[in-house]
């Protein structure tokens, strides 16, 4: 096997574009999550190349490698570092083999994934909330509906008083056949959770995701134990040993992770099985239409069908630098995706759109910065 030859980076405003190239000149392109792409940038050139240039170019060992390498660092910028390089890898070993990536990670065939429209806001109302699923639904046929309601980790009111109680109600009036869900990103303590939860029962909502604060795994099991209503979380988490206490303690109801914040596909995969072995569904977090959306696809490409239906933006919190800088992007159509069709995960970088990006360069040979 080859081995990883050269490292770069481009920094963008929110994220770092990452390609890989092995010992045969052949190259992998991946990205890390948005949100502090400095902190991110330096984890990723302090605690990631060092460890990842002139390993094995294989993205299982470079996880193993890395994390191990790295245990007293472990956390959300080192899982968001090595997610850059590894996803990276997994282009490239794509591209190597000719496959897409969804067939590495142990897919059979390309397959319709249905999606739900998922909102990104607290601060509209009720009806303005209506009105702007109606939009997209009329565009893109989703037949799942997530909203927001709470507070954020109780952080203090977003939006209008009164507003996640009358657009819980509102929504299944407005939508009467669509599958329903509310995420509230840790805004309630589990009693008051519970309260909307029970609302939420009562309009025949699907799914309740982060009722309490993600480190709140007493007051999420509270919940989980109290409702009907399926519970879900972990897509703060990069911790195995916290998805495993998730999964085997009754905590959730369907566990989740985010691709870009645990550490890539290998970890995310790990996960998957985690919830596979305690019988719970698997939910991946997929916050912004780029890369992370293509690696989430594969990802659930690769895993058998869940019943869930898979996190969406629609056209109103479109990502415009990420539609400049990759092509083809995944589309919905009817309510539904696939992934896009590889080698790798099948997607172009425009490098010129990379141009005005900090670029840094690391080649195992000169061992320097080139
Ligand atoms: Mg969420």
């Amino acid at each position: 096997m080859t081995v990883i030859d050269r490292i770069e980076t481009w920094r963008l405003p929110k994220l770092l574009v990452v390609r890989v190239t092995d010992s045969d000149g052949a190259q992998g392109w991946g990205q890390t999550a948005a949100r502090a792409a400095d902190v991110t940038q330096a984890a990723l050139h302090t605690l990631v190349v060092p460890v990842a240039l002139g390993q094995r170019a294989d993205p299982l060992h470079v996880t193993e490698v890395v994390w191990n390498a790295e245990y007293k660092m472990r956390g959300t910028f080192l899982a968001r570092a090595l997610t850059g390089v590894e996803t990276a890898l997994w282009d490239l070993a794509g591209r190597r083999a000719g496959q897409p990536v969804w067939r590495l990670l142990g897919g059979e065939a390309p397959r319709d994934i249905p999606l739900y429209i998922s909102r990104r806001t607290r601060k509209t109302t009720p009806q303005a909330e209506i009105d702007g699923i109606h939009a997209e639904i009329a565009a893109g046929g989703y037949r799942g509906i997530k909203v927001q309601i709470g507070d954020r980790l109780g952080r203090g009111p977003e939006g209008p008083p009164g507003r996640s109680e009358a657009l819980v109600d509102a929504l299944r009036a407005a939508f009467p056949d669509h599958r329903l869900s509310a995420d509230a990103n840790g805004g309630y303590a589990a009693i008051e959770a519970i309260k909307i939860g029970r609302r939420m029962e009562a309009q025949g909502f699907h799914h309740f995701e982060e009722p309490c604060p993600f480190d709140d795994l007493a007051g999420t099991k509270a919940v989980a134990d109290a409702l009907d209503l399926t519970v879900s979380g972990g897509e703060q988490d990069n911790d195995m040993g916290k998805f495993e206490r998730m999964a085997s303690g009754g905590v959730v109801d369907i566990l989740q992770c985010d691709l870009a914040y645990c550490g890539g596909a290998t970890r995310t995969l790990a996960v998957a099985r985690l919830a596979r072995t305690h019988g719970l569904p698997f939910m991946p977090h997929s916050p912004t239409m780029s890369m992370l959306q293509v690696f989430a696809l594969h990802v659930l490409t690769a895993l058998p069908p869940s019943g869930e239906m898979h996190e969406w933006r629609g056209a109103s919190d479109r990502e415009p630098w990420a539609e400049e800088l990759y092509a083809p992007l995944p589309a919905a159509n009817n309510g539904l995706t696939r992934a896009v069709a590889g080698p790798g995960w099948g997607i172009t970088v425009n490098i010129d759109r990379l141009r005005r990006a900090e670029r840094e360069v690391f080649d195992r040979r000169s061992k320097v910065k080139g």
